[in-house]
């Protein structure tokens, strides 16, 4: 089934349950909670969400970001990330369809998203978010081929793992063991092309924010900065543009090289 306009706004819809619940993993996976049980609830009084309090972005409007019970304020973070939900499932939607490797993509990606959030919050990538992600990539590997073999892309995970392992031990912090795990994970379902061009905008991403927060004194020089988020970042632009961007790369440097 192909990926008409009009169900824009039913897959835009799916995808902010989608960041609904991510928010829900990762306010509750570090803490060791159950993702399932009980339904959700306002962190602050606990008082169970009704159905109307839970509805993907719309609720947010409707409370006026407080909660109806307590009045403690709704960080923007919820809502920001039900939108990201809804926009991913329907950049995903536009490039694969309704096929398997368009449904394996979107789980990559969403789970993408938690271990950003998580690793933000806590300077730890979870080892079960990375198993579920070399999961994804290994099923990528048989249902979305053009990213190379499965032998290349398990070549290229063990690859960026190891490198990212030496350099964490040869520095002895930046780089941590869950980004060497998170950037093997991403070998194997972006393939060798696309995990190379996703860590090389990763290191860049991270070495602008690395000065522009140094200048504007938000953290001071050996303070932590996880890694991850630029990882997970760069994934989502190799996930979501890498053919289109390699292409325009390689034309760009023909151009230069004419
Ligand atoms: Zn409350």
């Amino acid at each position: 089934m192909c990926f008409t306009a009009s169900l824009t706004l039913p897959v835009f819809a799916l995808g902010a349950c989608i960041g609904s619940f991510l928010n829900v993993v990762v306010y509750r996976l570090p803490r060791g909670e159950s993702v399932a049980w009980p339904g959700s609830r306002c962190p602050w009084c606990t008082a169970p969400l009704a159905a109307l309090d839970n509805i993907p972005l719309f609720s947010f409007l409707l409370l006026s970001a407080r909660c109806r019970y307590c009045g403690a304020p709704i960080a923007l973070r919820y809502p920001v990330v039900e939108g990201i939900g809804g926009l991913l499932a329907v950049c995903t939607c536009i490039l694969w369809g309704f096929t398997p490797s368009g449904l394996m993509w979107a789980v990559f990606l969403a789970t993408l998203v938690a271990v950003a959030l998580i690793d933000l919050d806590t300077f730890v990538i979870p080892d079960s978010l990375c198993l579920l992600l070399v999961g994804c990539g290994l099923v990528l590997a048989h249902v979305s081929p053009d990213e190379g073999s499965l032998s290349s892309r398990l070549l290229a995970g063990a690859l960026s793992a190891g490198g990212v392992w030496a350099l964490s031990v040869m520095t002895r912090g930046g780089m941590g063991m869950g980004d060497a795990k998170l950037l093997g994970a991403m070998g194997i379902a972006l393939g060798p092309r696309g995990v190379a061009f996703a860590f090389g905008l990763a290191v860049l991403l991270g070495a602008i924010s690395g000065v522009w927060l140094l200048a504007l004194k938000r953290k001071r020089s050996g303070d932590p900065v996880p890694f991850g988020p630029f990882l997970v970042l760069g994934a989502l632009v190799a996930a979501l543009g890498g053919n289109q961007i390699a292409e325009w790369y390689s034309r760009a440097l023909l151009g230069i090289l004419d």
